[in-house]
C-alpha cells in the first residue's frame, strides 16, 4: 500500500519507514507530497492525536495515512511528560533541553524507581474515512545521563529499555544500553513503535477487509 507519513520529525519518520517498507508499503513523507501541515494536537491521549494527525494529513494528501503520537511516561513524575514530550521543556521539539529538562526533574531520584515506558499510538486513516488505531509500549527506565550512541533522537540517550531485540527476537538489555546504542533493528524489534506498527500490520487484513 502506498502511505503517506504524517510527521515532520525526522527520527520518527526514519522509523516509520523502515518498519513499514520492511513490511512491504511504499512510504511518501508528507515533506516529500509538498505539505507542511502541523496540526495542533488538542488530545489529551496519544490516541486521539495520533488520530488528529491521520485525518489532516490524509486529507491533504488524498492518501491512505499513518501518524504516530508518542512519548515517555516516567513513574517518579506521575506519567509525565506523556503527551506533552515533544514540548515538555516549554517549546516544541527541542530534544536537548527536554533531555536536560528531564534530568533535572529526575535528580535525587534513585535507581529501582526510574522506572518509564514509551508508548506509540499510530493511526492509519484511509481517505474514505475508516481509520484503525494500535498502541504499542516498551518499558525501561531513565539514565542518570545521557548514553549517546550511533543511533536514536529525542529522548533516546536517556531511555533504558528492558529488553533489545535480536535476528532470533528479544533478550534482556543486560548491558544496560540506551535506546540510542541500539541499532535500528534492535529498537524496532522491541521499540513502543515498532511494536504498535506490528500490531497494525497483523490487524491490516481483517481492517481492510471489513466493510
Ligand atoms: P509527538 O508524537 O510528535 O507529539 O512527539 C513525541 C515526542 O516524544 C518526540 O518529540 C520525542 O521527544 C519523544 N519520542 C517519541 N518517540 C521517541 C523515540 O522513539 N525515541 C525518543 N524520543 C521519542
Amino acid at each position: 500500500m502506498k502511505i503517506c507519513a504524517a510527521t515532520g520529525n525526522p527520527g520518527k519518520l526514519a522509523e516509520l519507514r523502515r518498519i513499514l517498507e520492511a513490511g512491504g508499503h511504499e512510504v511518501v513523507s508528507q515533506k516529500e507530497l509538498g505539505l507542511d501541515l502541523e496540526p495542533d494536537e488538542t488530545g489529551t491521549t496519544f490516541a486521539e492525536n495520533a488520530k488528529i494527525k491521520a485525518e489532516a494529513l490524509c486529507r491533504a494528501s488524498g492518501l491512505p495515512t499513518v501518524a504516530d503520537d508518542s512519548g515517555l511516561c516516567v513513574e517518579a513524575l506521575d506519567g509525565a511528560p506523556g503527551v506533552y514530550s515533544a514540548r515538555f521543556c516549554g517549546h516544541h521539539g527541542d530534544d536537548e533541553a527536554n533531555n536536560d529538562k528531564l534530568l533535572a526533574e529526575m535528580a535525587g531520584v534513585p535507581a529501582g524507581k526510574r522506572g518509564a515506558k514509551f508508548v506509540s499510538a499510530v493511526c492509519l486513516m484511509l481517505p474514505d474515512g475508516r481509520n484503525l488505531t494500535c498502541l504499542g509500549e516498551c518499558p525501561g527506565n531513565v539514565a542518570f545521563e545521557r548514553l549517546a550512541g550511533d543511533y536514536g533522537f529525542g529522548y533516546d540517550p536517556l531511555f533504558i529499555p528492558d529488553e533489545c531485540g535480536t535476528p532470533e527476537g528479544k533478550r534482556p538489555n543486560a548491558e544496560g544500553r540506551s535506546y540510542a546504542q541500539l541499532t535500528p533493528g534492535e529498537k524496532d524489534a522491541i521499540s513502543h513503535r515498532g511494536r504498535a506498527l506490528e500490531q497494525l500490520e497483523a490487524q491490516l487484513p481483517g481492517f481492510l477487509a471489513a466493510e
